[in-house]
């Protein structure tokens, strides 16, 4: 995140935000030193496109931040939707973080034209925390190179001349490599498409079993992620209200980790991961313990 800022960043930057990761982003540009402006939507709303061009039409940008999954209110804005501006601000970086839905939602870096994607292994890769993947396109390089300021470690074209050799600027963690590789084989193994479906078919039954026991969702209707769900415990009217930390704790009791929201919507929503590695069977288990909890509550 601040790597895609330091490399591409020379005029000012339109930070999306909509959740405690994307808003994150904003801060993070300033402490680069960077002139960034925030595009804030409420928690659980998406980014829209229409919203970005607004401000991209100004003039005032050279790149902007979006975060494709904001992993604290579980929703997921519109991409192709997103990406589909770069054909009208050619010269404007558009920067991805994909890091709770790469490899768990199709994400055609080369099709839909943007300049960056990244992703933390720990998110969606299902790896242990400690590496971060990106890739940038031949423009984003290029821009890198004219950057006076991208410093040594995030240096996009260090990264490249030493991929050229198989090497990176520095010592990476080796470990993780080494997990990384056997991961890929996992997940190709699976096959792309099979991946995406599972991750789509879980998260459509955490949906159902929230549903079920009377619970509303946190997202906006249609802008619900496919990796995890958000569920409404009272930040939004509508809906059952429980004791979440109470909750989480019967659920823990039965050998399982929930999280008790995020941030600001902590207490009042909670969230259920469906990525990685989790398979119908899996899931199954965490909805019975979590049947178990709630009975107990
Ligand atoms: C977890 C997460 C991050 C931050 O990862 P850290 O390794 O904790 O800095 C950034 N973006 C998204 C979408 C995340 O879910």
């Amino acid at each position: 995140m601040e790597g895609a800022v330091r490399n591409l960043v020379a005029k000012r930057v339109l930070n999306c935000m909509c959740g405690a990761f994307s808003d994150k982003w904003f801060d993070v540009s300033q402490r680069c030193g960077k002139a960034a402006e925030a595009l804030q939507v409420p928690w659980g709303s998406p980014i829209r496109a229409e919203q970005i061009d607004a401000r991209l039409a100004t003039g005032r940008f050279d790149a902007l931040t979006v975060i494709h999954n904001e992993t604290s209110t579980g929703v997921m804005s519109p991409l192709a939707e997103i990406a589909a501006l770069k054909a009208k601000y050619p010269d404007v970086m558009f920067i991805v973080d994909c890091v709770s839905s790469l490899t768990a939602v199709k994400v055609e870096f080369d099709a839909l034209g943007i300049d960056v994607v990244l992703a933390g292994t720990q998110k969606a890769f299902a790896l242990p925390p400690g590496l971060t993947v990106f890739t940038c396109s031949p423009a984003a390089r290029a821009k890198a190179a004219t950057a006076p300021d991208r410093g040594y470690y995030f240096d996009f074209t260090e990264f490249e001349k030493n991929a050229e050799q198989h090497m990176t600027p520095s010592t990476p963690s080796i470990g993780h490599v080494y997990a990384l590789a056997s991961k890929l084989e996992d997940i190709f193994a699976e096959g792309l498409e099979a991946r995406f479906a599972r991750h789509q078919q879980l998260a459509e039954a955490t949906r159902a079993w929230a549903a079920g026991h009377g619970f509303t969702r946190f997202p906006d209707a249609g802008f619900e992620s496919r990796t995890l769900t958000c569920v409404n415990n009272g930040a939004k009217p509508g809906g059952r209200v429980i004791d979440v930390p109470k909750f989480q704790k019967l659920v823990k009791d039965r050998g399982f980790l929930i999280d008790g929201g995020y941030g600001k919507i902590k207490g009042t929503t909670f969230r259920i991961s469906n990525m990685g590695d989790e398979t119908a069977a899996t899931m199954q288990t965490l909805y019975a313990a979590m049947d178990e909890a709630l009975r107990a509550l």
